[in-house]
């Protein structure tokens, strides 16, 4: 085990709480050479505290604990090149029994995974640059970047090198292994905030400032955004960085989290806890004592938000060129779909293929005459750049069929949702349907038009799967979460009852009224 470094809150060890005495004990990332070991001894040979312990290594236990897992793999901006595609689709095919989902923040997961299976998933992942280590745990989690950086109309600069920066600090550092909570970080310089800047523990997005004469290109920073049970939007600091300071702002940001956070208890641990209680004023004097003064705020360049949505074919910055936005149906695809992703990334692109927050994928660097030969792909007849609209707009939660979070079912629900309710009602505008299945927040569903939160509900007939219904979440201008709406609606009732909501909102709107 490497040696470890002392804590100050070590200090006031008997107040804090389970996981954090945990991490006292032995570090998060100790676990992961302890995992080749038990690949030899067994799943039965992980000690129980251990298991918290495995989330440092992206790893899960899956519902039910039988012995298998799930593992999460970060990929920083949702850049992916066709090898990595390959290796991704090969693992799925070889441990994951075919299937890989996208995730909100642009990861893959699999499923039915061995504990034997991880050191060779482990050793193929490294080999392309691809890691699952800090995907999950008390850390630095996947950064999450433009999908469409380097080829973005709408981009003041391209963030890529600013993301693969922050992912060298950040990744299998141990001086961040170990903060108070999940953190999870942002940077996008898309004008239409293609990231969801308010819900990230700390955010960069696009400004501009006169400095000296001449109007510089950075960002805006934002902190103390989060979901789960309550969420919290991120104030945003009034200081202008530099592309070339982000990473020194990240790293003060992450260790006055690390230095400040509450450990007491787990539930009031995210770094928002600590901004609600501070405000931006205290937060940013704080902040200096770590970094120095900056200038203030600049201009804010965000003057929409996009929600994340690409699907379509659309130009590049670059001339003749354009990116194809494919919809992956509830998040969820295969190794099947990626091995030919992979195929048709080097067939028609630049054999780059990348993830998106909203759970799909986008195919850049398409030649406008290779545009019409990728669209007549069979594979685009199910990953379509053109999904009949509430498909097109459907983000779902793992659910009980592997989270052992869970309450509810998710993807399958949401599917049989969305399909009834693109043979029942036709509109104008899409409607962003999120579904979780418990009070966490891993489908997003507070900044939906529509959330739905799985829990359950007492019949005569006994418990029964049933959601909240939530509605009105938008990150645009005035951003708010959605508001919860009376009462549960059982499983089997969801699609008829947002049907009747849907076309109330047809029915009463003003013109041009958004369902927000
Ligand atoms: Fe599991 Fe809840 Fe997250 Fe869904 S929202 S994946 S049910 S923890």
């Amino acid at each position: 085990m490497a040696e470890r470094r002392k804590w100050k809150w070590e200090e006031h060890a008997a107040e804090l709480n389970e996981v954090e005495r945990l991490k006292l004990k032995k570090d998060g990332l100790d676990v992961i050479q302890d995992i080749y070991r038990w690949a030899k001894s067994g799943y039965e040979s992980i000690p129980e505290e251990d298991f918290v312990r495995l989330k440092w290594a992206g790893i899960y236990q899956q519902r039910p604990k039988d012995g298998h897992f799930m593992m999460r793999v970060r990929i920083p901006s949702g850049l992916l090149n066709s090898r990595q595609v390959r290796v991704l689709a090969e693992l799925a095919r070889d441990y994951g029994r075919g299937l890989i989902d996208v995730t909100t923040r642009q990861s893959v997961q699999y499923h039915w995974l061995r504990i034997e299976h991880i050191p060779d998933m482990f050793r193929r992942l490294e080999e392309v640059e691809l890691h699952p280590y800090e995907a999950c745990g008390d850390c630095p989690r996947n950064i999450v970047g433009n999908p469409l950086a380097g080829i973005d109309p709408h981009e003041l600069i391209d963030t890529r090198p600013i993301v693969e920066e922050l992912e060298r600090t950040f990744l299998l550092n141990r001086e961040f292994s170990n903060l108070p909570r999940k953190y999870k970080i942002s940077v996008s310089s898309n004008v239409y905030n293609a990231t969801n800047a308010q819900i990230h523990d700390l955010a960069f997005t696009p400004a501009v400032k006169e400095i000296d004469g001449k109007e510089a290109v950075g960002f805006h920073v934002w902190v103390g955004g989060g979901l789960s049970s309550r969420p919290h939007m991120a104030k945003q600091l009034d200081m202008f960085v530099l592309p070339e300071q982000v990473v020194e702002v990240a790293v003060g940001v992450t260790r006055l989290f690390r230095d400040y956070g509450y450990r007491k208890k787990r539930h009031r641990s995210r770094l928002k806890f600590l901004v609600a209680d501070w405000g931006a004023e205290k937060f940013l004097e704080v902040l200096e004592t770590y970094i120095g003064p900056y200038p203030s705020r600049g201009k804010d360049r965000l003057i929409g938000w996009n929600a994340g949505y690409f699907t379509g074919v659309h130009p590049q910055k670059q001339k003749g060129y354009f990116y194809v936005g494919l919809n992956v149906p509830m998040g969820r695809t295969s190794a099947e779909e990626f091995f030919r992703l992979a195929d048709l990334v080097d067939e028609y692109g630049s054999g780059s293929l990348r993830t998106v927050n909203t759970q799909n994928l986008i195919i850049p660097d398409v030649p406008e005459e290779r545009l019409d030969d990728l669209l007549a792909e069979p594979l685009l007849q199910r990953l379509s750049p053109y999904p009949k609209p509430f498909v097109g707009h459907a983000v779902s939660c793992t659910g009980i069929q592997f989270c052992n979070l869970a309450l509810t079912e998710t993807k399958a629900l949401m599917r049989r949702v969305v399909e009834y309710l693109d043979e029942q009602v036709e509109l104008d505008i899409p409607i962003r349907l999120h579904i979780n299945g418990c009070p966490n927040s891993c489908g997003q569903q507070q900044i939906a038009d529509i959330g739905l939160m799985g829990g359950k509900m007492k019949t005569s007939d006994g418990m029964i799967e049933a959601y909240t219904v939530s509605v009105g979440g938008h990150l645009g201008k005035g951003a708010t979460f959605n508001t919860p709406l009376k009462g549960r609606v059982p499983a089997d009732r969801v699609a008829p009852v947002l049907k009747e909501l849907i076309l109330f909102y047809k029915e009463h709107r003003e013109p041009e009224e958004p369902f927000w």
